[in-house]
């Protein structure tokens, strides 16, 4: 059985770690590897590792810190091969979709190439009689990520590409369900001639969490995963001292108004509904029918749903794979069998697919649940997996206040053709990210990525401008130089221009 050990101070090692957990194959459901699960002093060792390589890196030139990104994003691209098929292997999606998540994270990489420019401080010229003033941001020191399952490659990239680039040294704690990418990234970044130390591994779970958030020697934490921890995160390191992101879960709805080209939103709902198996933040888990474009849009739902073909993610032609474990496979069978005893109508059940040569994969085929009201657990949970539910409205300010009521905020798209309904639309919801006619709408890297309400606790996004922000601290230096007059008497009184 392979073991996936931990990545400190540039090299691969156990660290004195002794207790493991299974890593899956979810498309099999074999076992197939085993990752060290870090306890307080491996995480300690890591930190060391970081607090040594900051003194120079956090030093280090601009220039410097650009050209390890700029080799670093042509070694994720020459490597996206195998990068996908990790991924693919552990977390079950399909390696186009893998692929996909590897260009987004390379986009941040791409955004840090240039992090010169977003470095810039202001400057402002004789504030007083010749004294100027200029503002310059300075990194924070050693930063943590703790990163979720469902994007091994990309949730770590939205971190510590910034991070690294900013001056800081990073240790990330990547889900201990699909680890092994996280090494890789590690042999990129030392090939692409990050020094040792700049960029650690921690596998663990909530031990090594734990051993983070409490960490004296530790600056800032991004968190990424569901709400709940999230919570706990933002609570424990802020409680320490600590700057945190925490990104959470969601629910995302997207509302068809009757105007809207009924096949395109269907089609497109399908593939945001149940591609990566539903298991993305900004997944559409709730279609908002509006009107008369219910029943046509809830057929159509249907019969797409009944077309994507579920395989393993490597198999040519698959669409969407199995669920990460056996656990998530049980859960989402459940959230159906519920919505179902609560009065929704299954239109689409995929409960008990068997893939063949596959029988023992953790898969569950796309499933609609029609008629879902909110009050239903298969509207107010986050079911992660693949499960739409569709409510009815009669008016598209009706959809607003459902959107607004649900706890969560993360993404929301409208279908329609009229601009006046979509610039109502994007003004009411209070959601963070919102698409019109597009379903998944992720911001670009040099936008930042974050929800609204529970799924950002504290008000930090993540990534692009607000990743800079957040990982670097300012300064602003007031400066009478080089001359100095002595005619200029110190006062007592506060200094006034
Ligand atoms: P999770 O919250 O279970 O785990 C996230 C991280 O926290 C992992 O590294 C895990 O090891 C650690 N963790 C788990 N339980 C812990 C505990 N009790 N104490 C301390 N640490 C703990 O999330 P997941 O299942 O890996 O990922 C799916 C969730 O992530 C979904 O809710 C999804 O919506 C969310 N997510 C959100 C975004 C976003 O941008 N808002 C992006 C991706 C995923």
């Amino acid at each position: 059985m392979r073991t996936i050990e931990h990545w400190i101070n540039g090299t691969a090692t156990t660290a004195g770690s002794t207790r493991t957990a299974p890593v899956f194959n979810p498309a099999t459901g074999q076992r197939q590897a085993e990752v060290l699960l870090a306890d307080g002093p491996e995480v300690d060792t890591a930190v060391a590792a970081a607090v040594k390589a900051f003194g120079s890196w956090g030093d280090s030139s601009l220039s410097q810190r650009m050209r390890v990104m700029f080799a670093f994003r042509e070694l994720l691209v020459r490597h996206e091969d195998e990068l996908a098929r990790v991924i693919s292997a552990e977390h079950g999606k399909v390696i186009d979709d893998a692929r996909g998540e590897i260009v987004r994270g390379r986009e941040v990489v791409e955004y840090a190439c240039g992090i010169a420019d977003a470095l810039k401080g202001g400057f402002s010229d004789q504030v007083s009689r010749e004294v100027d003033v200029h503002s310059f941001r300075q990194p924070l020191g050693v930063c943590a990520g703790i990163t979720p399952f469902n994007f091994p490659i990309m949730v770590p990239l939205w971190m510590h590409p910034i991070a690294i680039a900013t001056g800081n040294t990073f240790v990330l704690k990547p889900s201990e369900r699909d680890p092994s990418a996280a090494n890789l990234v590690a042999e990129l970044y030392a090939e692409a001639g990050l020094p040792d130390g700049v960029f650690n591994v921690v596998h663990g779970d909530k031990t090594a969490v734990d051993a983070i958030l409490e960490h004296p020697d530790i600056a800032a934490v991004s968190f990424v995963g569901s709400t709940p921890i999230a919570t706990y995160v933002h609570e424990r390191a802020t409680a320490a001292g600590k700057r945190v992101q925490a990104l959470g879960g969601a629910k995302n709805h997207a509302v068809v108004l009757p105007d809207a080209d009924l096949e395109f939103a269907a089609s497109h709902l399908t593939a945001a509904a149940f591609g990566s198996a539903g298991q993305r933040c900004m997944a559409v888990s709730v279609g908002v029918a509006v009107g008369a474009a219910g029943d046509a849009l809830v057929d159509a739902l249907a019969r797409k749903a009944a077309e994507v073909r579920v395989g393993p993610g490597d198999r040519p032609g698959s669409e969407m794979g199995p669920l990460v474990t056996e656990a998530a496979k049980l859960r989402v069978e459940n959230a159906i069998a519920a919505g179902a005893a609560q009065g929704a109508t299954v239109v689409a059940d995929g409960r008990g697919l068997t893939v063949d040569g596959h029988e023992d994969g953790f898969f569950v085929g796309p499933s609609v649940l029609d008629h879902v009201t909110p009050e239903m657990d298969a509207y107010r949970e986050e079911i992660f997996g693949p499960v739409l539910g569709v409510v009815r409205c009669d008016t598209v300010d009706e959809a607003v206040e459902l959107i607004n009521a649900n706890p969560y905020g993360n993404g929301t798209a409208l279908f329609t053709s009229s601009g006046a309904a979509a610039r109502r639309f994007q003004r009411a919801v209070k959601v963070g990210m919102i698409g019109v006619n597009v379903p998944i709408p992720v911001p670009m890297s040099y936008y930042s990525f974050g929800g609204w309400k529970d799924s950002l606790i504290g008000d930090s996004p993540i990534h692009g401008p607000e990743g800079v922000r957040f990982y670097t601290r300012q300064k602003v230096v007031t400066s009478r130089w080089p001359h100095v007059h002595r005619t200029v008497e110190a006062a007592f009184h506060f200094p006034t221009s």
